[in-house]
């Protein structure tokens, strides 16, 4: 399987009166094509603004301070070499080095996210329908003409709007008859019955399950390559959840589609993941397959967090509360060691001292940030290892 996302050393603080709060710190972690990457955590791990720093939405005062975000795109690399050389790594493209506008373009056509609320999603004043018609139509014409990135819908423009608190433009209509037919089919992907006289509804006629397909179908519109999904099903009963939860599956299986599934339901990554990062205080403290975090997990965290799962098939949902609180995430609280030590019981001197860094744990793909891990870890050769892979 290839790497279509590398992270490498993402971090983003918010710069607030209180001080300066470290949402997410050095996370890294690979995402391979066709794969559900699983990230969970308590909330305020930090783990909404991973995604958010992935789909660059992070608004003022948020900011990503630091790292690399590199998309395996062979097109976007040949035609970003020359104007940005530090950006392009072979068929990688560092989206943080290159202009605001090549990242905009790329919202929707190669990454699409999906949020727990489904009404942010919509336009309450249009039909269902009209606003993935005109997400579909916004894509084909980026598509067509890359340089427009600036051509923006209504409901396009309202669900980022409604994301990160600016106006709704004046709304744009330019809905095709074949975009319109596109909508209706990405309708019946996701499970919608009767799309035809479904797509002319409004969202209040839709119920909660419904209107999460319809975003998911949304979100399709640009078909791509990399889906998002913060919380997807955490609002919904158990048996929508679960009806959310097969689309996304057959998303992955029957169109290939790669998903970064965000969660603190141990049941859904159970289900749906093939790897998993565990997140704390803003930092990715273990990482690796399905089982090797639910069965061989090292750090203590990830211990206390699953410690009530007796195996892979007995996964319960909620996660189980930990003794202690969870950190502030202002920079002058978090301490200078290990930021679980307040609650680890096994801490050790050391980790009060000095911050542990990943270290592997049997095998390079499985890593924790905690002393007790069996090895010390080497990013800078496991990126060697990667790029050595990619340009071969
Ligand atoms: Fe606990 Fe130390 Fe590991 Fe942190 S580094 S999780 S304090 S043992
Ligand atoms: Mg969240």
């Amino acid at each position: 399987s290839e790497e279509i996302l590398r992270i490498d050393g993402l971090s983003t603080r918010f710069f607030t009166a209180e001080g300066q709060v470290n949402a997410v710190s050095d996370v890294s972690l690979t995402i391979e094509r066709e794969e559900v990457f699983g990230i969970v955590g308590e909330s305020g791990s930090g783990k909404s603004v991973t995604a958010l720093s992935l789909m660059d939405l992070v608004e003022s005062p948020g900011e990503i301070t630091d790292g690399r975000i590199e998309y395996r795109s062979e097109s976007l690399a040949n035609s970003l070499h020359e104007s940005h050389p530090d950006a392009v790594d072979g068929e990688f493209v560092d989206l943080l080095s290159v202009p605001e506008e090549v990242r905009r373009s790329l919202r929707g056509s190669s990454f699409s996210m999906i949020f727990q609320d489904p009404e942010s999603s919509f336009n309450p004043s249009l039909t269902v329908g009209e606003q993935i018609a005109e997400a579909v139509e916004v894509q084909r014409r980026a598509r067509a003409n890359p340089r427009s990135t600036r051509a923006k819908t209504s409901s396009v423009e309202y669900s980022l709007s409604s994301l990160i608190a600016s106006t709704v433009l004046p709304s744009q209509r330019f809905i095709t008859e074949s975009s319109r037919e596109r909508a209706i089919e990405l309708l019946e992907l996701v499970g919608i019955p009767d799309p035809v006289k479904r797509a002319d509804e409004y969202p209040h006629q839709y119920s909660g399950g419904m209107l999460q397909r319809a975003m998911i179908a949304q979100a399709l519109a640009g078909e791509p390559d990399v889906l998002i999904a913060d919380e997807p099903t955490t609002a919904l009963d158990v048996t929508i959840q679960a009806q959310v939860l097969d689309i996304l599956a057959d998303l992955q299986s029957e169109i290939g589609m790669t998903i970064v599934l965000i969660t603190h339901n141990l049941g859904v990554i159970a289900r749906m993941c093939d790897r998993v990062g565990v997140m704390y205080a803003g930092e990715i403290v273990e990482r690796g397959t399905l089982e090797d975090v639910f069965e061989d997990h090292v750090h203590p965290y990830t211990r206390g967090l699953l410690g009530s799962v007796p195996d892979l098939e007995h996964v319960g949902g909620r996660l189980e509360p930990i003794g202690g609180n969870v950190p502030s995430l202002l920079d002058h609280e978090l301490g200078s060691g290990c930021y679980f030590a307040d609650r680890c019981p096994k801490a050790m001197e050391e980790c009060l001292e000095k911050p542990p860094e990943f270290r592997a744990e049997g095998s390079e793909e499985h890593v924790a940030k905690c002393y007790l891990a069996d090895h010390s870890y080497d990013p800078g050769r496991a990126l060697a290892d990667d790029r050595a892979e990619g340009s071969s």
